[in-house]
């Protein structure tokens, strides 16, 4: 495949879309059969055959992180010297995982995130500030740079620091747009009393800018209190390589159809009715060094599929509404730490917070949310009475210095604020 950008899939009628991802797909599973030693019993080119319509590909294996982690150099579809970039991402018992790129991966990636760019709207007249890792063996702050390179934009690669340092580098050079973490975006704004009017939007990871129905999330409405800025949302993963961005309408991220399959599936594999939600499952298209077929990524959103106002026909991913693994049973009700940060990001004394999974020996969830020094008696009783509201049951509240919740919070190796502390399989 030749990565020039040629947007204009994006507008094609969606019977012509599904075509254009079967003939990929079918493409992708013969190279996934002939080079993978991990697929290459996993099915036949009768069953590659056998696929007229997207939803033939439910009668394919499904790919966990367990089995990536498990026989990760099974995966590996190319020779070790054709090999020119190994990057790493968390794991599934916190032992990092490696996925190794081809020289095309990397020119793959580039087009990629060229593509989720120009969706965001940035333009070769955007000077454009990295606030994210850069280094690390993580693949994202590469794939900003790669494809911000690609639309021709100037690039700061300022990469993680502080916002003190942040702010030097805006001051010299006066870029139009950042990349960012939403809750590094909000502590930025905190900083500093004149906020450059220059800076008109910016490119949001690890976090969700809104909630199911797309309304702004209350992470949204803090940073709006610093900023005066467009924010879109892109969501990727180092295995899918491939990102899910917003459009000016800011329903959902945009699929891009020439480089993935997504399905969101219901605990038996199953596939969901649209809006739903359930695990999203991706086949990234196109891939060499280490192809995968039907990953579950662990995440939770809903796909929706009819047409954007936009004028795009490709299908949107909503925000990521929780995470399989942080599944809490509390008392009969199941819930996930977003729901209960939703609550948190209503109350100003919890900032910043840490929430703490543990699981006793018979096996029974708890919950308890650390809140700096400075949340009085009265705020935590509201904290409480706003929690139950909305989640039914009652989490633990513990306080801590702020200096000690920072520290957690933005630990050194880490690309985002680790607010959950989950010690369930620790
Ligand atoms: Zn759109």
């Amino acid at each position: 495949m030749k990565f020039t950008s040629d947007k204009s899939i994006d507008y094609l009628p969606t019977d012509e879309l599904e075509n254009l991802q079967v003939e990929l797909l079918k493409k992708h599973l013969r190279y996934t059969l002939a080079n993978s030693p991990f697929y290459k019993d996993k099915f036949s080119e009768d069953d590659i055959k056998g696929i007229s319509k997207l939803s033939d590909l439910s009668k394919f294996i499904r790919t966990s992180k367990k089995d990536l982690a498990d026989c990760n150099s099974d995966f590996l579809s190319i020779a070790p010297r054709e090999v020119v970039e190994y990057v790493t991402t968390s794991g599934t018992t916190g032992k990092p995982l490696s996925i190794a790129l081809s020289k095309n991966d990397l020119e793959r990636l580039a087009y990629n995130e060229a593509r989720s760019l120009e969706i965001a709207d940035f333009t070769p007249d955007d000077t454009v500030q990295i606030t994210t890792t850069l280094d690390k063996c993580f693949m994202a702050g590469m794939a900003y740079y790669l494809g911000l390179t690609k639309i021709g934009a100037a690039v700061l690669r300022a990469g993680q620091g502080t916002p003190e340092f942040h702010w030097e580098m805006i001051k010299q050079i006066n870029p139009t747009a950042l990349i960012a973490v939403p809750s590094f975006l909000q502590k930025l704004g905190a900083n500093s009393r004149s906020i450059p009017h220059q800076i008109t939007k910016a490119l949001c990871i690890g976090e969700p800018l809104r909630y199911a129905d797309f309304s702004d999330n209350q992470l949204t409405k803090n940073i709006a209190n610093h900023w005066n800025m467009d924010l879109r949302s892109t969501y990727a993963s180092t295995e899918m390589a491939t990102a899910f961005t917003e459009c000016q309408e800011k329903k959902g991220g945009h699929l891009l159809p020439e480089l993935i399959i997504l399905e969101i599936l219901d605990e038996n594999g199953n596939e969901v009715a649209d809006g739903e939600i359930g695990e999203v499952t991706v086949t990234p298209l196109g891939i060499e060094a280490m192809p995968l077929v039907r990953f579950q990524t662990g995440d939770l959103a809903r796909k929706h599929t009819q047409p954007c106002a936009c004028g795009r026909n490709t299908p949107r991913l909503g925000p990521i509404e929780g995470r399989l693994s942080q599944m809490i049973k509390l008392k009969g009700t199941t819930i996930y730490p977003t729901q209960i940060e939703e609550v948190l990001h209503l109350h100003p004394c919890a900032s910043p917070y840490l929430i703490e999974i543990d699981q006793d020996e018979n096996g029974l969830d708890s919950v308890s949310i650390i809140l700096p020094d400075s949340c009085t008696m009265e705020d935590s009783a509201t904290l409480i009475i706003s929690l139950q509201a909305k989640l039914r049951v009652k989490p633990t509240l513990k306080k801590s210095s702020i200096s000690a919740i920072q520290k957690l919070l933005f630990r050194e190796n880490s690309r985002k604020p680790k607010k959950i502390i989950d010690n369930r399989n620790a």
